[in-house]
């Protein structure tokens, strides 16, 4: 069995400061290693119930904040940010299963550890076919397209909550309660190598839910200021709603997935 994953930083266990998340600051470098650490949690679980194969794509700003050299050495690892598919580099229809690790809840949430959608600069919100996604939503479309379901996912009880909202009922292991934005509750240690072992253990039983955008696809983008939209209006197909929103339609969800990214591009 092969295993695809993901991992964000801003719904790992023990992390609620923006100074923790960004490079630069003496924190980030502890929390390289807290993520490192709990990915080898998640892939020692995943080996134990005999997965034969782990692909980890860094989907974190600059997508290289695993440490390979404390990476459990059985295996692979995607790190840098120009990916095609960005946060979902390597996925393909060979995997079993996607999991997403240290994932945050979407723009405009309340209460939420580091909410945004893949811009906190310039994304006010994503919505897809009307329903409102975040990262997870939007990234567990894409292995829906690969037909790979989506079988756990990790954060904060907010987070957890999106999971069912955005795809259903996938098994998730909340690592942290929210206090505000910038505060939370981190479960004891224990609690979280226990929690991952007994969450990939049902998810592999279950095989987790496969997710799928059904046609015709409008994907619905609002910008925080106007002017952010004003480069993104060159790409063909882009319908401007008002002096913030823009909108698109796609055949198919890796075509969304992929406009979805160069309107990204484009927003500043
Ligand atoms: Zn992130």
């Amino acid at each position: 069995m092969k295993i695809f994953i993901s991992v964000d930083m801003e719904g790992l266990w023990g992390v609620t400061s923006s100074l923790q998340i960004r490079r630069g600051n003496t924190d980030y470098e502890r929390t390289r290693k807290l993520m490192t650490e709990e990915v080898n949690i998640v892939v020692r679980a995943l080996f134990e119930e005999g997965v034969s194969e782990v692909l980890i794509n860094d989907s974190h700003a600059s997508m290289d904040n695993v440490l390979i050299e404390e990476l459990d050495e059985r295996v692979s690892l995607i790190s840098g940010n120009q990916k095609p598919l960005s946060m979902m580099q390597g996925i393909s229809q060979d995997f079993d299963g996607v999991i997403f690790i240290g994932y945050h809840p979407r723009a405009l949430t309340e209460k939420g550890i580091f909410d945004h959608t893949y811009s906190g600069l310039s994304i006010h919100n994503v919505m897809i076919n009307g329903k409102p996604l975040g990262e997870f939503g939007l990234n567990a479309r894409l292995a829906g397209y690969y037909s790979v379901p989506v079988i756990f996912a990790s954060g904060d009880n907010v987070f957890c909550q999106q999971v069912i909202e955005e795809a259903g009922n996938i098994e998730t292991l909340t690592v942290k309660n929210t206090i505000s934005r910038y505060s939370a509750e981190s479960i004891p240690k224990k609690a979280l190598i226990s929690g991952y072992r007994k969450g990939i253990k049902k998810a592999l039983i279950s095989r987790g839910m496969l997710i799928k955008e059904k046609t015709p696809m409008i994907c619905r983008i609002a910008f925080k200021e106007s002017v952010m939209m004003e480069d993104v209006l060159w790409l063909e197909g882009i319908k401007k709603l008002n002096h913030h929103e823009i909108e698109f339609e796609a055949e198919d969800y890796e075509k969304l997935y992929r406009k979805f990214l160069a309107v990204l591009k484009l927003a500043r």
